[in-house]
């Protein structure tokens, strides 16, 4: 069977689909390596789609196709969250929604925290759903994760969301105390980047 075969990235212009400024910030370090000229959704002023998906990768490619239509460029979309073993998947894809209006990922870690109460399994991974898509529609999608435990109370101050409370398999700091370069080396999101470099970037 041959392997699929996928659009490369041929320069230009590209926007990162996001209103969230830590995604944005991971994603342009991740390109950066290839001098892509980026910007993002908030700094272009579009709307933010609701994600009506049920699943990271109906999330991001919905996130995609708004940016690129609304924008006439490449844009590529990231959907992610935090998928917790002991219940049942969730936050999953409502990982931002579990911090509320105010974006309070101290509250949404303590959610998570209250809801392992009398369970012992505290196994979870990070995924990520990353999408490109071309003005003309054209989609290309890759997926990732990084599988880890959660940790009570939260340590570090680095990355953002729920990485205080996050350590990786094989590691002993949270993702909020790591540096960030070696969180871009194994994090659900390096991951799915990984393949995307592969199939559209080299
Ligand atoms: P999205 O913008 O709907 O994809 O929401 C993703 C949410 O998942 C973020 O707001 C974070 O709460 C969480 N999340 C995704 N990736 C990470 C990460 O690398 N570290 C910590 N939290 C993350």
């Amino acid at each position: 069977m041959n392997a699929p075969s996928h659009r490369r990235f041929e320069g230009g212009p590209l926007v990162i689909a996001s209103h969230n400024p830590g995604k944005v910030r991971e994603i342009a370090d991740l390109l950066q390596p290839f001098g892509t000229e980026v910007t993002s959704a908030a700094d272009l002023g579009l709307a933010e789609p609701i994600e009506t998906g049920t699943t990271f990768a109906a999330n991001a490619e919905l996130k995609a196709r708004a940016a690129a239509e609304a924008s006439g460029q490449l844009a590529l979309a990231d959907d992610s969250g935090l998928v917790v073993a002991a219940l049942a998947g969730e936050p999953g894809i409502h990982s931002a929604r579990w911090a509320g209006p105010d974006k309070d990922f101290r509250a949404a870690m303590q959610k998570v925290e209250d809801e392992l109460q009398g369970k012992n399994d505290r196994r979870a991974h990070f995924a990520c759903a990353l999408a490109l898509c071309w003005p003309d529609g054209n989609l290309e999608a890759f997926d990732g994760a990084v599988h880890g435990t959660l940790v009570w109370p939260p340590r570090g101050t680095e990355g953002f969301g729920y990485d205080p409370v996050f350590v990786a398999d094989g590691h002993d700091l949270t993702f909020g105390e790591m540096d960030p370069a070696e969180k871009h080396r194994i994090s659900h999101r390096a991951d799915a980047f990984r393949k995307l470099v592969d199939a559209c970037f080299e």
